[in-house]
């Protein structure tokens, strides 16, 4: 049988798009899916939603990407990727690859130090597709491409909460002190 599997990435800084783009996606394939994301990002419950409509996707909160592959959906959807584990999220992936699947990831690019996650540079080299979307810098309304704390602890990885917020910034409002 010929394998069709397909790797599609929407990745960006925070409020750009990408939940929206990857809900959008996923209705457009029409096929039968799945969604999981990141156990540990309990901010919208079990679903996958966007910020920027009613749309919501019903999604699986898992602790191990063991628990994917396990999945009978020819479309597997993925959103935070970038707070699973590297090594276990590429073995899984290719693992899907294999077995003929298309998989869909969002995730940041960027940590909040204005570094790449570990696992988003993995995504990176997998994907087939990948779609860089932007959001309006906050600060001076231009392209944004970073996303800045600008409460919560001093770690650089931290779930968005009442205390915990982030902006959307472009690179120059990024490295202005
Ligand atoms: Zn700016």
């Amino acid at each position: 049988m010929e394998n069709d599997s397909k790797i599609i990435l929407f990745t960006g800084c925070m409020f750009s798009g990408k939940s929206l783009n990857l809900i959008n996606k996923t209705f457009q394939l029409n096929e039968n899916y799945e969604c999981f994301k990141p156990n540990i990002d309990n901010r919208d419950g079990d679903f996958i939603v966007s910020r920027d409509s009613d749309t919501k996707l019903p999604a699986k909160r898992i602790k191990n990407l063991s628990e994917i592959l396990n999945s009978k959906a020819k479309v597997i959807v993925l959103d935070e990727i970038q707070f699973f584990d590297k090594n276990n999220f590429e073995k899984a992936i290719l693992e899907l690859k294999k077995s003929n699947k298309t998989i869909l990831m969002s995730g940041l690019d960027r940590i909040a130090n204005g570094e790449f996650w570990d696992t988003y540079k993995v995504a990176e080299k997998l994907a087939d597709e990948i779609v860089r979307l932007t959001a309006i810098c906050d600060e001076c309304g231009g392209v944004a491409t970073y996303t800045k704390k600008i409460s919560g602890t001093n770690s650089d990885i931290e779930i968005e909460g009442e205390d915990v917020k982030y902006i959307p910034v472009c690179e120059k409002c990024f490295y202005k002190k």
